[in-house]
């Protein structure tokens, strides 16, 4: 007879991003063999963070409410605004602990070949909040591979004129490695070196 429980498990674990069956399968038999309680926090905090935890309604980066700590700190509104493509980048860049400014996700990048335009991404609150919020600096850190750099250059020209300077994060991110996967010191280097940008 078939493992009914297992083989539900290890489909489960299959649906997540670069997890295939080979890998859930491995996944699958290392909770089998670990500990109870190891086991029940994991499933836990995965359910309670699905339940709790949101995008913040003003930057769009993870909230435990409705307005990150980072939107909340009145401390970081220096007003400098780092633009990044997705939430998870917040972390690579906060890790550096350089910026103390406020951040905008932009929930993607422009990509044609994917079907994503400058109107599925989060532009029309970004030039919102530039207005509303007294933003004096807008730095792109958009990811250095081409869909990066062609939102990069998209948002210039939407931003000019818009009386901010307009900053990219240096080329010390080598070409075609995400934000993610750079060293905290490439991403601090880059953030101090960044330039204004000419498209
Ligand atoms: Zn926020």
């Amino acid at each position: 007879m078939k493992n009914r429980i297992f083989e539900r498990c290890v489909g489960e674990l299959s649906r997540l991003p670069g997890i295939g069956r080979k890998t859930a399968v491995r996944l699958a038999l290392h909770l089998l063999k670990s500990d109870a309680q190891l086991v029940k926090n994991l499933a836990e905090s995965m359910t309670e963070l699905k339940e709790k935890t949101v995008f913040c309604k003003v930057c769009g980066n993870l909230a435990e409410e409705p307005i990150c700590h980072i939107c909340q700190d009145g401390y970081r509104k220096n007003g400098q605004l780092c633009v990044v493509e997705e939430a998870k980048d917040i972390f690579v860049l906060e890790n550096t602990g350089f910026f103390r400014g406020l951040y905008h996700v932009l929930g993607g990048r422009i990509s044609p070949l994917d079907g994503i335009g400058p109107q599925d991404l989060s532009i029309d609150r970004l030039l919102e909040r530039i207005a509303a919020e007294g933003i004096t600096e807008v730095i792109i850190a958009t990811n250095p591979d081409i869909e990066g750099e062609t939102t990069a250059i998209y948002l210039s020209k939407v931003l000019k004129n818009k009386g901010v300077r307009v900053t990219k994060i240096a080329s010390g991110v080598p070409i075609g490695t995400n934000l993610e996967y750079t060293d905290e010191l490439t991403l601090f280097k880059a953030m101090e070196q960044r330039t204004e940008f000419h498209d």
